[in-house]
């Protein structure tokens, strides 16, 4: 047997170790310029590789963490991701994945129901969940249209495209919500996606107008695990739609790439986008061809922590974001958008000649940017339970311009 496909247990507690220890003093060892003709030993290409990873990246822990949608990771997920990594089940074949299928369907039956779904599939991602929706929607309901919010996600415009269907881009309120009466008074060819948790404003859309359409579409890539939270009825009207996306590694807190897409009429979804192959013991459903058993530290994490822990610590989340929407409000050089529903605060100073000197001024990971009608914000996304409140208004306060 060759060595390098069978555990070496000592070299696999080096990597943890590695991993436990983050960035190190070590100075990085410039890489090969080129693929080399000899490898060096899977040994030494780990501490060879581990200071180019580790040194220099963003951790997503860290207490001012708090600029984008990627949440940390909680440890099951690394244990699982390894496990996955050894057996590399593909769910394409039944037979390569006689366990991780009905996992895979297990985790997506525990949530469906909290989003008024009836069952669905992973992706990586929401990009892709959004893709697969709309591709239901087109074959199911023979939409011909997207009509969608000018703040909507990319990837529709994206699925748009690649699906052939024209796209209408409703304008937003000052907040950033869909504009309800700008929408055309037919849809009945149309598939209407609304939006729970914008990515520039976490803004949530209308979704009572979820069930007006053709086909509602609810991207709720960011906000849906609210669902699962006391927060749970400020995505309500989400459970008229037709399909929801849902991204597991933004508030579910998972390794990319993990995302869920779900079905109103599951059976009916499914079979709109299924194909068969010579080589298919099952039909392939979906975007995917050869995909892995992403399920399984989703499943650990919501055995590990259930509902109430996974609630605790997206509550944790909002109520960071509203004590740094607090301090923003009171402080005198500061503008506040709007109180944040969905945990993304957008602020900026009232005089705009400073915005680059603050952006300069803040921790770096601690805000990120966007444009909002041509006048640019400062953004804060709480996808990290350990944000602290305090370090992130303090390092507010500290900026002297
Ligand atoms: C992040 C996001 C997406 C895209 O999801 P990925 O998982 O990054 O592909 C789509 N819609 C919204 C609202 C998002 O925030």
């Amino acid at each position: 047997m060759d060595p390098d496909f069978q555990p070496d247990v000592e070299a696999l507690t080096r990597a943890l170790s590695l991993m436990h220890e983050g960035p190190t003093a070590a100075h990085p060892k410039a890489l090969p310029t080129a693929l080399p003709e000899k490898g060096v030993s899977s040994r030494q290409a780990m501490e060879w590789l581990a200071p180019h990873v580790f040194n220099s990246a963003a951790y997503l822990d860290s207490e001012l963490a708090a600029a984008h949608m990627d949440p940390p990771t909680p440890w099951i997920t690394w244990a699982t991701t390894q496990w996955n990594a050894r057996l590399n089940q593909n769910l394409l074949h039944p037979a390569t994945a006689p366990t991780a299928r009905p996992l895979e369907h297990q985790v997506v039956s525990w949530l469906a129901p909290y989003f008024g779904m009836t069952g669905g599939h992973m992706t990586p991602g929401s990009t892709l969940a959004n893709l697969t929706a709309l591709w239901a929607a087109r074959d199911c309901a023979g939409v011909t249209e997207v009509v969608a919010s000018d703040m909507a996600h990319l990837s529709i415009a994206k699925a748009a495209k690649i699906l052939g269907l024209t796209l209408r881009q409703i304008p937003t309120d000052t907040m950033g919500a869909m504009a309800e009466d700008a929408l055309p008074s037919d849809l009945t060819r149309s598939a209407l996606v609304l939006t729970a948790g914008t990515t520039s404003t976490g803004t949530v859309d209308p979704l009572a107008l979820s069930g007006l359409a053709a086909w509602t579409h609810i991207d709720a890539a960011w906000a849906g695990p609210l669902r699962l939270t006391r927060m749970s009825s400020r995505l309500d009207g989400l459970e008229k739609a037709d399909s929801v996306a849902v991204s597991a590694h933004k508030w579910f807190f998972q390794p990319k790439e993990s995302a869920l897409i779900f079905f109103k009429d599951v059976s009916k979804a499914h079979e709109a986008i299924s194909s068969g192959g010579a080589y298919l013991a099952a039909p392939n459903i979906g975007v995917l061809g050869s995909h892995g058993a992403m399920a399984v530290p989703l499943l650990a994490t919501l055995m590990a922590w259930g509902r109430e822990g996974l609630a605790a610590r997206i509550e944790k989340c909002i109520h960071v974001a509203e004590i740094i929407a607090n301090h923003v409000s009171q402080d005198d050089r500061l503008e506040l958008l709007a109180w944040p529903v969905t945990g993304v605060v957008n602020w900026r100073p009232k005089d705009p000649r400073l915005f680059d000197g603050w952006y300069q001024s803040l921790p770096q990971g601690m805000v990120s940017t966007t444009t909002l009608r041509g006048e640019k914000w400062f953004r804060n996304v709480i996808a990290n339970p350990s944000a602290n409140a305090s370090a992130i208004t303090d390092a507010i306060k500290a900026v002297h311009l």
